[in-house]
């Protein structure tokens, strides 16, 4: 008998027929008598469309009542699975995130889970009930509801596991496991067994939504098994494995595991801004206070080598705000310069464990997009994974043409 977590994400209860069948799954490893813990998500496209009405509302909603709004979404799909769990005959109870005490800080919409009380759970457990538990949303200490940040649930699951020291935490989503990019984009990406914890880390914080970033760092800490799986189909999905159990005596590493790609980030450039001790400071010191992430930084120093060009990225969304920055606050403080922006860029990042010991990874990338004549606007490399900036709409082209070159199509595995 083992303990699972197993998380169901939106479009695996986009339905009442979706919610029929997901109860059915979970009444089939009860069956086997295994205990079962169930996190899930939304309906499908409810999130943005709860953001959509607050929107229309109010263009700036206070975040607390942002979480009141959206972490409602899950409320509605714990009940009905429960009611369907009931029809089977599976003794079953649904919980918010407050009910079951996953306390947060009160960073409203992107709040960090501290503490989960797992007594009323395993009480429920031992009786022999499946636990239903709402995705997202937790409560801080005052009370006040709070969410997780998109894709939360996961984290959830991820962390339920960890507090209750799960056999195994089971993302069932609508593919099959972890591919080597999006599937979606990529007809020819392939499944993966395994991933590590450290390139799955990479992937989802460089863009792949299949797992929420904040999971897969709770299943690293705490070590818990994770993997993901399809709702729609039976297969063993993939294991996200620590980074010592990758077995480097048996198989080559590859070079590459996976290509992340984003079209969720702008860029923009301080044009001809002094070169004196202190520049960046003045520039990303506004930013920081207002609270938005610099991503990548490049700074040119031109030839005279009295003035440089600044270029940092940001979240589109917070592309106008940093602008007004930029425009308002730091040019009147550096007293010259000029500045650019463009929201139509992508970033796409190769990531795999492999490139450590390979060096050319970069210069064959490269020279794959050059091929492709397209233009990299900004580059940058940490141990594990390189990242260029290109113009959108070359992003879907740059995805393929790197996937293929490096090995990752399914045909050219398969034939080998
Ligand atoms: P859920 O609603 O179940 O949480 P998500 O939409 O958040 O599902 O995540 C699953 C989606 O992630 C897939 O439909 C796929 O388009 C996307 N995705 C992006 N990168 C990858 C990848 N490397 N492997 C698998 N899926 C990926
Ligand atoms: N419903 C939330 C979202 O759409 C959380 C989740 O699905 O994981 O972001
Ligand atoms: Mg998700």
């Amino acid at each position: 008998m083992a303990l699972y977590v197993q998380k169901f994400g939106g479009t695996s209860v986009g339905s009442v027929e979706r919610i029929k069948a997901v109860a059915e799954k979970v009444k089939g490893f009860r069956d086997q008598g295994h205990q079962i813990v169930v996190v899930l998500s939304a309906m499908s496209g409810e999130t943005n469309r709860l953001i959509g009405l607050a929107n229309e509302i109010n263009d700036e909603p206070t975040p607390r009542e942002m979480d009141m709004l959206v972490s409602t979404g899950e409320q509605v799909t714990i009940s009905l699975l429960a009611m369907a769990l009931h029809k089977l005959g599976v003794p079953a109870t649904s919980y918010t995130g407050s009910q079951v005490g996953i306390l947060t800080d009160s960073s409203h919409t992107k709040a960090r889970i501290q503490r989960i009380e797992t007594d009323e759970m395993r009480e429920d457990l031992d009786d022999n009930k499946v636990v239903v538990v709402a995705g997202f949303q937790g409560v801080d200490e005052e009370g006040n509801i709070t969410t997780l940040g998109r894709g939360g649930s996961d984290t959830t699951g991820v962390a339920l596991a960890a507090a209750l020291k799960a056999d195994e935490c089971q993302i069932y989503t609508d593919v099959d496991g972890v591919y080597t990019t999006d599937p979606r984009v990529c007809s020819k990406a392939q499944r993966l067994d395994t991933i590590t914890v450290e390139e799955m880390l990479e992937l989802a914080s460089l863009g792949s939504k299949v797992l929420q970033i904040r999971a897969v760092e709770f299943a690293g800490k705490y070590n818990v098994p994770l993997r993901v799986l399809s709702s729609f189909q039976d297969g063993p999905g993939t294991l996200i494995v620590a980074d010592s159990d990758q077995d480097e005596d048996s198989m080559e590493e590859p070079l590459i595991s996976g290509i992340a790609f984003t079209a969720n980030e702008a860029k923009l450039t301080l044009l001809n801004t002094p070169d004196v001790p202190g520049v960046a400071s003045r520039i990303l010191g506004p930013i920081a206070d207002a609270n938005i992430e610099v991503d990548m930084i490049v700074q040119n120093v031109a030839p005279a080598g009295d003035y440089t060009d600044f270029t940092f990225t940001v979240a589109k969304g917070d592309y106008k705000q940093t602008m007004k920055i930029l425009q308002e606050q730091v040019l009147p403080d550096l007293g010259e310069g000029e500045v650019k922006g463009d929201d139509n860029i992508a970033k796409v990042s190769l990531v795999g464990v492999g490139m450590r010991s390979h060096a050319g990874v970069a210069s064959k990338m490269f020279r794959v997009l050059a091929d492709e004549n397209v233009n990299i606007r900004m580059v940058s490399t940490s141990e594990i994974k390189i990242s260029v900036v290109i113009d959108e709409k070359h992003m879907e082209l740059a995805v393929k043409a790197l996937h293929k070159a490096f090995g990752l199509d399914k045909s050219d595995i398969e034939s080998e």
